[in-house]
């Protein structure tokens, strides 16, 4: 029998990890995704495993999100040595994730440790460091889409990478095993993208499995169609430059950042877009949009030629008003910037990152505009924002808010509820289907929608819970 074990992102949408044990595979961790919220020092005083990762003999990466795979170094820093298998594309994006990851962590615990000295207290030791994250990368094994490679012990399992159309490199995973004289499929949504989205391919079907993990996150909503969204986003920009505003954009430096900076290109060449100066206030979102633009060739092929054909060929260049901000100086710099100017910074949920200052310098003014593009988990700051709240703290100080603040669903990231239900339909085999990444809610209502419409029973596991397949 095969056991799998749902250790992350069951029942909620970050940290996701799921540990698969076979005769043939061993003990094969599936993502190593870290959690949000809080600061790095505690995140990481906070995040440990229920196993012993000297155990694991491997790891298949969905995709190089944080919330995939950001515990990665602090697996290998407790032992891990086993192989990472990834896409190629998440092997480009996966040292800049990383990286940044592990620099803001040694920053936040160099702050506690001096507070902490201050307190006559011990300072904290680093549960993980730069030469851990070296290690992990060291360990990546990257393959194409659609490529079988034979993985375990006796080199009859195999691997198989679908492209899942969410960001560059994202991958559907699906892991052939032999069990009671029999070959089973387990299938891995990983996070599925949109059918209709900029850059990205449509998610891969899937011919058949035994047991499917399907992401739910927008499982209980329809995302407005990509027309209104850019509608509202031309309107929302057009009456703030109107106003004399600001707009800030907190972004998500992979995947969305390129989409909003494709869509802006887009408005621009055709004539919608007020001569707005457009700043990506992010170092991490810059080298990724940099990797973006050397990957054109496998993104959705009619946007990668519209790229090629409009502007030098490249994002960066996509734009005629746009300045890459990396140094901090650069960043405060915009401060002194009294309207007219677009400020795309990270983090995408406002809990840390350069949009925190640019919100403290701005968000009590009606006149400027706060957009947001992305998922808001549950207690960030970007949800505590959309709720409504009228004042909030912000690097030690009390700040009203007043700006406009607008949600723009459309740019998700993420397969819809019918996109989920399709992609999950196409599915041959009469799968055994858990719904896992989502909130309960989300997760609930989709779970609800298959078997009212099409009588589809699925399972919502919950945190630490084991099935055997
Ligand atoms: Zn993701």
């Amino acid at each position: 029998m095969a056991a799998l074990r749902f250790l992350g992102a069951a029942q909620q949408v970050t940290g996701s990890c799921y540990l698969l044990e076979t005769d043939e595979l061993g003990r094969v961790l599936l993502d190593c995704g870290m959690h949000q919220g809080g600061d790095a020092v505690e995140r990481m005083l906070g995040e440990s495993f229920n196993f012993d990762p000297a155990t694991i003999d491997a790891l298949i990466l969905s995709h190089a999100h944080l919330d995939h795979s950001g515990l990665i170094p602090l697996l290998v820093s407790r032992g891990f040595k086993g192989t990472i298998y990834c896409t190629n594309g998440t092997l480009k994006l996966l040292p800049v994730m990383l990286n940044d990851a592990v620099g803001l962590y040694e920053r936040d615990l160099k702050h506690e440790n001096r507070r902490r000295l201050r307190k006559g207290k011990k300072p904290l030791e680093p549960v993980y460091t730069k030469k851990d994250v070296e290690t992990a990368l060291e360990l990546c094994h990257a393959s194409s889409y659609g490529k079988s490679l034979p993985i375990g012990k006796t080199g009859k399992a195999s691997l198989l990478f679908y492209d899942a159309g969410h960001i560059l490199g994202s991958a559907i995973v699906e892991i052939t095993i032999h069990e009671d004289g029999r070959e089973k499929k387990l299938v891995f949504s990983g996070d599925l993208g949109k059918k209709v989205s900029v850059l990205m391919n449509e998610p891969k079907t899937i011919p058949e499995a035994d047991v499917v993990l399907m992401e739910g996150t927008y499982g209980n909503r329809s995302h407005r169609n990509q027309q209104d969204t850019l509608d509202q986003l031309e309107q929302i920009l057009h009456e703030t430059w109107s106003g004399k505003g600001v707009v800030m954009i907190p972004s998500f430096a992979v995947g969305r950042t390129q989409e909003i900076l494709f869509h802006l290109g887009m408005l621009h060449y055709q004539g919608k877009l007020d001569p707005w100066q457009i700043y990506l206030d992010s170092p991490m979102a810059i080298a990724v949009t940099d990797i973006y633009d050397e990957c054109l060739h496998v993104l959705d092929r009619k946007d990668a030629a519209t790229i090629r054909e409009m502007h030098k060929g490249s994002l960066k260049n996509f734009l005629p008003s746009f300045t890459y901000v990396n140094s901090p100086e650069e960043s405060m710099a915009l401060n002194d910037i009294p309207y007219g100017a677009i400020i795309i910074a990270g983090s995408g949920m406002c809990t840390g990152g350069r949009i925190r200052h640019h919100l403290k310098q701005r968000i009590w003014d009606e006149k400027n505009a706060l957009i947001f593009v992305g998922f808001q988990a549950a207690g960030t700051l970007g949800r505590i924002l959309i709720d409504g709240v009228k004042k909030i703290r912000l690097m030690g100080e009390e700040v009203v808010v007043k700006s406009r603040i607008e949600t723009l669903n459309g740019f998700s990231a993420h397969a819809d509820q019918t996109e989920l239900i399709q992609w999950l339909l196409a599915i041959q085999g009469e799968p055994r289907v858990m719904l896992i990444h989502g909130e309960l809610s989300s997760l609930d209502a989709l779970s609800m929608k298959l078997w009212h419409d099409h009588k589809l029973p699925t399972e919502i596991p919950y945190p630490g819970q084991q099935i055997f397949f």
